[in-house]
């Protein structure tokens, strides 16, 4: 991405992005601020579903038991609620992307310590190019970037194309969500055998569950979704 060194420069003797009270440290916020976000402690392992940390953390949750997504696995840093269901608002619409910086650094770290074999390339989730150029950047392509360079990962922002506007997804339920993406994804050139979507946050996965069929019928064989943030079930 063009732009994106100069979006995501870190936060050294800026003060916390939450508090203002204390200086920043890599992720954007002081020790404190970091330390209460709302990190995804208890949550599926299939599609990082919040739910109670008491849940065996292997069990898949009903509804990957009963119908399991396109992709095999969904690694998230946070739960989205305050500060994050601000944060990553901030980042899209008020045009901050760089705070994203120190929520990809916080990610990065949390990836490093789960992640046993790397995938060969990180996709991030490709947004309409009409949608793109009003916004001046996509966020999912800035965190995608981030991330690889930090785990060393090649990173294609040319694979995965929008090639039909959707609107606004939120608006619309899991059911509605899905049948509004068909056919809005397409693929080119050759996909390796382990991939990574990436996209600042996952709600109801039908997103990535387009995606990763997608990714899954073009050859690869293990899609991991990874994001910033996880919304509870709706
Ligand atoms: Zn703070
Ligand atoms: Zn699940």
């Amino acid at each position: 991405m063009k732009n994106s060194k100069v979006y995501l420069r870190l936060f050294f003797n800026q003060p916390c992005f939450l508090c203002r009270l204390h200086t920043a440290g890599a992720s954007g916020l002081c020790d404190a601020c970091h330390a209460d976000l709302p990190w995804l402690i208890g949550c599926c392992p299939r599609c990082a579903e919040p739910r109670s940390p008491r849940i065996p953390p292997d069990q898949p949750c009903g509804r990957c038991q009963t119908s399991p997504p396109g992709f095999d696995r969904v690694i998230a840093a946070f739960g989205y609620a305050f500060p994050l269901s601000q944060m990553i608002p901030g980042i899209k619409y008020h045009r901050r992307p760089a705070l994203l910086g120190g929520l990809a650094a916080t990610l990065a770290g949390l990836l490093q310590e789960r992640i046993e074999t790397p995938p060969d390339l990180l996709l991030p989730v490709p947004m309409h190019p009409w949608q793109e150029s009003v916004r001046g950047f996509n966020q999912a392509a800035l965190l995608a970037s981030e991330l690889g360079k930090r785990l060393d990962i090649p990173v294609s922002h040319s694979t995965l194309r929008k090639v039909r506007r959707t609107g606004h997804q939120a608006e619309l339920d899991r059911r509605s969500r899905a049948i509004n993406l068909r056919g809005s994804f397409a693929l080119s050139g050759r996909v390796p055998e382990r991939v990574a979507i990436v996209d600042d946050i996952l709600t109801t996965g039908a997103t990535a569950n387009e995606l990763a069929k997608l990714l899954k019928k073009a050859g690869s064989n293990e899609v991991q979704v990874w994001v910033l943030a996880r919304t509870p079930s709706n």
